[in-house]
């Protein structure tokens, strides 16, 4: 599939038409950014680490009943996508408090949470992803009542099998980051990616930290953390 116009670049990603017009090609990006892009990195590989990441776990979530954008991934750092109208909404899942959570209620870093607590962010770099409740997300009119029910479900659908997909692969999933968009018939597709740029991975042992946060704290590693995940998810993979 030849790729055509650029027609978005994100922090993580460029978006090209093709000659498909219901498709898109996805290009994941060697750069990495954190704190609403004022800190900014590369690490060579990357892109291609996430594309797989990404690839085998929206695989994963398609046989287990979840759809998503994925068509096909056509080269190391290139997927082929369905063209949908993404929900400016991103729908964070978290297992354990760390991050923002631990400075907005403090909570102890490290704590287990009684239930998987699904949170929404307003995706909008200009006022800095602030978080929202449903009547925030309905007088913006980003999505319907029953969408939002939507996407909790699916948000703790993933949750679960992910959970239990890397518990298998000595990791902790703490927390991670989806997003959703609509295809042209109004169905809810799981897109963007899943991958270290946006999901915790702690090691189930040490508590390792094997994701972003190396970057974010300036740990170091991230490269090979992101190629320790890709590793995990490969093993055992009866595909
Ligand atoms: N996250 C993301 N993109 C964002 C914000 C958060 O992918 O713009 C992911 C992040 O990697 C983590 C989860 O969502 O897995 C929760 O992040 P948190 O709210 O704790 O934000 P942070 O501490 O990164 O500011």
């Amino acid at each position: 599939m030849k790729k055509l116009d650029l027609l978005y670049e994100g922090k993580g990603k460029r978006l090209f038409a093709c000659e498909n017009e219901d498709m898109l090609i996805a290009e994941f990006k060697d750069d990495l950014t954190a704190y609403n892009a004022q800190k900014r990195g590369n690490e060579k590989g990357k892109g291609a680490l996430n594309c797989q990441i990404s690839t085998e776990l929206f695989r994963l979530l398609e046989k287990n009943g979840i759809k998503t954008h994925l068509v096909e991934t056509i080269s190391d750092n290139e997927q082929l996508v369905k063209k949908v109208q993404i929900i400016p909404i991103e729908v964070v899942v978290r297992n354990i408090a760390t991050g923002s959570l631990t400075k907005r209620l403090g909570i102890k870093d490290g704590t287990v949470l009684p239930f998987a607590l699904v949170e929404f962010y307003y995706k909008d770099d200009d006022l800095g992803d602030p978080i929202l409740n449903d009547e925030h997300c309905l007088i913006l009119d980003l999505a319907s009542e029953s969408e939002l029910e939507e996407l909790k479900r699916l948000g703790r659908e993933i949750n679960v099998i992910l959970k239990s997909f890397f518990k298998d692969r000595n990791l902790k999933l703490v927390d991670f980051k989806v997003e959703f968009g609509r295809d042209k018939d109004g169905n809810i597709l799981l897109s963007d990616e899943i991958s270290p740029d946006s999901c915790r991975f702690w090691d189930a042992k040490t508590n390792e930290k094997l994701d972003k946060d190396r970057f974010r704290q300036g740990l170091g590693g991230v490269k090979m953390a992101y190629e320790e995940v890709l590793k995990r998810i490969l093993k055992g993979n009866d595909r």
